[in-house]
């Protein structure tokens, strides 16, 4: 094992937007930053349909409007056969931007205001007595990196938090994600479907490596823990609501209930201790 790196006063983990815009904050006010970033060129391989809201466009400052592909006014929701209903109007609801450059210009900024770049995956944090402790490693060697604090914006499957035994996100949304070509009669409007099957081929991806399994050989005891109280419902067509709270990535209490069309709460399904 390397040396440490010099004492950093924050290391922030994970290039993303949030993890860019952090480390450009931070050495604005004059922090020693450190911007640990697994891959070799920020924003790839991209994980973003880059469709935004003018808000998010807004605190990500880059003042590059050449990022900006289309302001989005409306979308044509598809919902069963051929029937669409068209919703929208003047105001931009959206916006389409270049979602591989906006990661890099946010980087860009952060490092010209002083966050120092650094290409390794972080394995594990732990806490010392004197801050945080980083592991990292590159090209398959391992070093340590010392920080008084570190930011853990490593996206939705943070290995910052579960290292520190922190919780896991508390809501996940499943969806399936398809690239087609399509044509538009309107060009400032998207195409939203809504669908209730699909075929096809699964792909692995950075986020997961989805394999098909029977409805009946659902592996619940590989899934996260809550996922058998409420999945079965869903595959019989139900409509469900839901919540749960682990601690340490345990399931510690959530509760299920069935929902009718109108949203009206039906039965509870689970009640699970504190
Ligand atoms: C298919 C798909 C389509 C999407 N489409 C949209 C959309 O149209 N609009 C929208 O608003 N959102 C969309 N999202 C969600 C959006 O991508 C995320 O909400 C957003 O990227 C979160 O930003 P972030 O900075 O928190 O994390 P991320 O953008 O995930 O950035 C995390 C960074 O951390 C790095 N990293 C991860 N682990 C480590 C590690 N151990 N060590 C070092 N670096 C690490 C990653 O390489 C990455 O650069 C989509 C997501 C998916 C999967």
């Amino acid at each position: 094992m390397v040396a440490s790196r010099p004492l950093y006063d924050v290391a922030v983990v994970g290039a993303g937007p949030a993890g860019s815009r952090t480390a450009r904050e931070l050495a604005r006010r004059g922090l020693r930053v450190a911007l640990v970033e697994e891959h070799r060129q920020v924003g790839l391989p991209s994980h973003c349909s880059g469709l935004i809201s003018p808000r998010t466009w807004k605190l990500g400052e880059t003042g590059d409007d050449s990022l900006l592909c289309n302001r989005l006014r409306g979308a044509y929701l598809h919902v069963q056969g051929d029937s669409s209903v068209e919703l929208g109007g003047t105001p931009v609801r959206a916006l389409a931007i270049d979602r591989v450059r906006w990661d890099q210009a946010l980087a860009e900024q952060a490092h010209r205001a002083g966050a120092e770049a650094v290409q390794a995956r972080c394995v594990g944090v732990e806490r010392t007595p004197q801050g945080m402790l980083l592991r990292l490693q590159r090209n398959g060697h391992e070093t340590t990196l010392a920080a008084r604090l570190v930011v853990g914006a490593d996206g939705a499957h943070s290995r910052v938090a579960r290292s520190l035994g922190l919780p896991p996100p508390p809501q996940r949304v499943l969806a399936l994600g398809v690239e087609a070509e399509v044509s538009l009669p309107r060009d400032d409007y998207v195409h939203v479907f809504v669908a209730r099957g699909h075929t096809g081929e699964l792909l692995e991806s950075d986020e997961a490596s989805p394999v098909w399994v029977s409805i009946e050989e659902v592996p619940y005891h590989e899934m996260w823990e809550d996922d058998k109280y409420w999945l079965p419902a869903v595959l019989r067509g139900e409509k469900v609501y839901g919540r749960f709270f682990f601690d340490r990535w345990k399931l510690k209490k959530g509760e299920v209930y069935l929902l009718k069309d109108a949203g009206q709460l039906l039965l509870n399904l689970r009640q699970l201790p504190a």
